[in-house]
Formats: structure tokens, C-alpha cells, sequence
């Protein structure tokens, strides 16, 4: 990146009224057919200049075309039933009636590649997409079939790969693989967690990310945050090997969480999307507290690796308090510029 603490969010943007029920996960469209094709890359252009307006410097879709991070992504592949539906538990913390894995799982045709040319056309600037990772995807699914979650993470790991060198290709800056599960499975992500996460940015010449965070700001995973104590120290788990992956950036939870900042000196080398707007709140951040969670940051990240950014997506926000934050975010990032460049 050219300037300085480029800012971005992780990912998800709330959605407009019209599009889909707002300040809602899994919201259900409020169009269909042509319309709803039509909807959503309005919805992608208003996220795009929501971001330019705000000042991002790289620019996501804000997930408008998708329903959840996960799910729709699964929902393109064959091999996985829908109508048939089991009751899990999400990442040990709350359940959900999820589709089953019937048969061996593909990927027909690509997901999101249309969307990610439309987003290129839309901005000159660094583009990001997000795609769910292996561990995460298969958290999210109840599996008749492979009956292995490393086998099928694996099968995951291939699909996601054809998908992110097509991204590639319509010139996307940085591709994302969301993992949240590597906070709750340590073992699992570190024995092939995070070699599915390779595997699926195997041959990429862009960028690539991984995003670990605590989760969205709805209620199971605030309560479960209230069950962690008083210091949040799962990064160390996956720290250590995700600081030798191929994996350029990790982009993390910090501000207002109880995660130590100087975990961060176990990634040194990495960039690092520092997390620096709570997205579990309606307060809107000021410039000024954005700007002192990214002086405590570069303590541990030198200034060309930090990655000002969001602790996680914002779609359960409202669109006033999200587009509050983008500005709070990029304002806090020129601050700590201005004391960078002086
Ligand atoms: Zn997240």
C-alpha cells in the first residue's frame, strides 16, 4: 500500500431498508429475481461511496450481496442439502439448525466473481473481498457425509481456492479468509486449521488475509464474551503458526476487548489489521480513542505493517452508526499519520 495505515473494514456493511430488514443477521431479501440482482449492486455502490465519502482506503463490498458470510457462500456449492437440516452447536456457543452435507461437495460455478468485477469497476482504489475459511465453514454445517471435519475442511480449502485465484484474476488487492473458529478450536487450527488456510491461498500473487475475531455483535457472542474473563489470550494458541504461514495479514479484535495488546509481538514480520472501532456498540468512537488503540498497537506493529480497520463486520449495525464509525476510523488513522509523518 502507498499511504500509510491504509484503513478498511473486516467486511460487512448493514445493508439499506429497502434491500433487506435491517440491524438483522440472515436478514431475508426484500426483492427477488432481476430486482434483487439489481438491488444488491445498487446496495454495493451506496457501501462503495459510503467508504469513499468516509475516507477507506481499501474498499470492500460491504457483503451486500450475500445473506451471511458463511451460509451463502455453502449455499453455491452442490453437495450440501439444504432441506435437510440438523440442529449443531456453532463454535461451541449457541444452536443452530444448519444444512447437512449429503455428498461429496463442489463448487459448480464460481460465487462471488461477478460481484467482485462490479466492485472493481465501481473504485480505483484497493479492493478487498472476504470469503469464509475452511474451519469456519465447516463449524457451520452438520457433515453426513466425509463424517471428518479435516477431510472436509480440506475439500473446502480446494473449492475456496478455485474461487480466490477467480477473484484474483478480476483484480482484487486482497483476499480474506474469515476465521473466527481458530479462537475456539486451537487444536484442530493448529494441527490443519491453518494448512487448510494455506491451502486455500495456495498460488495467489494478491494479498492475502485472515481474519480471527470474537465474533459479531449480537447476544450469544456478547455473553459468551462475558464468559472469558477478564483477559482474552486465544490468539496465543494460533499465533505462533500463523506467523510462520504464508499468510500476509492478520486482522484481529482490540479495541474495547480484553485481548493484551503486546500478543501482537508473537505475529511481528505480519501486517496486521488492527481492530480499532467495537462493532458491539452504538457508541461511535472518536477520532482520538481510534488514535490511541493505534499508538498502542505500534508497539508491536511497526507503522508500514499496520492496518487500521474494524473488530469485525458492521451489517447488525445501523447504517448511521456504521457510516459514524468508518468516519471515526479513517479520522483516528490520519492523527496517528500526522505523528508518524512529523
Ligand atoms: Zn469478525
Amino acid at each position: 500500500m502507498k499511504v500509510l495505515l491504509p484503513t478498511s473494514t473486516a467486511g460487512s456493511l448493514p445493508k439499506p431498508s429497502w434491500l433487506a430488514q435491517p440491524e438483522t443477521l440472515w436478514s431475508p431479501w426484500k426483492l427477488q429475481d432481476q430486482e434483487l440482482i439489481e438491488g444488491k449492486q445498487d446496495a454495493l455502490r451506496l457501501a462503495v461511496d459510503d467508504q469513499r465519502q468516509a475516507g477507506i482506503d481499501i474498499v470492500g463490498d460491504g457483503e451486500q450481496t450475500r445473506q451471511h458470510f458463511v451460509t451463502t457462500f455453502i449455499e453455491h456449492l452442490s453437495g450440501v442439502d439444504f432441506e435437510k437440516r440438523e440442529t449443531v452447536r456453532i463454535r461451541n456457543r449457541y444452536d443452530a439448525s444448519v444444512p447437512t452435507v449429503v455428498g461429496a461437495v463442489a463448487r459448480p460455478k464460481s460465487v462471488f466473481v461477478d460481484d467482485a468485477r462490479y466492485l472493481r469497476a465501481q473504485t480505483d482504489q484497493p479492493i478487498k473481498w472476504t470469503l469464509p475459511g475452511p474451519m469456519t465453514m465447516i463449524d457451520t454445517l452438520y457433515d453426513a457425509h466425509y463424517r471428518s471435519r479435516e477431510k472436509l475442511a480440506w475439500e473446502f480449502a480446494t473449492i475456496l481456492n478455485q474461487e480466490a485465484r477467480e477473484l484474483e484474476a478480476t483484480g482484487v488487492d486482497i483476499i480474506q479468509f474469515d476465521e473466527p473458529a481458530f479462537n475456539v478450536f486451537f487444536d484442530e487450527a493448529n494441527d490443519w486449521g491453518i494448512a487448510t488456510l494455506e491451502k486455500a491461498a495456495e498460488g495467489l500473487k494478491c494479498e492475502t488475509a485472515v481474519h480471527i475475531c470474537y465474533g459479531y455483535g449480537i447476544k450469544a457472542n456478547t455473553d459468551w464474551k462475558k464468559t472469558l474473563g477478564s483477559e482474552w489470550r486465544q490468539y496465543e494458541e494460533t499465533f505462533p503458526n500463523l506467523q510462520k504461514s504464508r499468510i500476509d495479514i492478520i486482522s484481529l479484535e482490540c479495541h474495547h476487548s480484553h485481548v493484551p495488546m503486546d500478543l501482537i509481538e508473537l505475529i511481528r514480520g505480519k501486517k496486521v489489521m488492527i481492530g480499532a472501532i467495537d462493532v458491539a456498540t452504538d457508541t461511535i468512537e472518536t477520532p482520538e480513542e481510534v488514535a490511541e488503540t493505534l499508538r498502542e498497537a505500534l508497539q508491536f506493529v511497526d507503522a508500514d505493517k499496520l492496518y487500521p480497520s474494524t473488530n469485525c463486520g458492521m451489517a447488525p449495525l445501523s447504517r448511521r452508526v456504521a457510516r459514524g464509525k468508518l468516519e471515526a476510523l479513517a479520522a483516528g488513522a490520519a492523527i496517528v499519520r500526522k505523528e508518524l509523518s512529523a
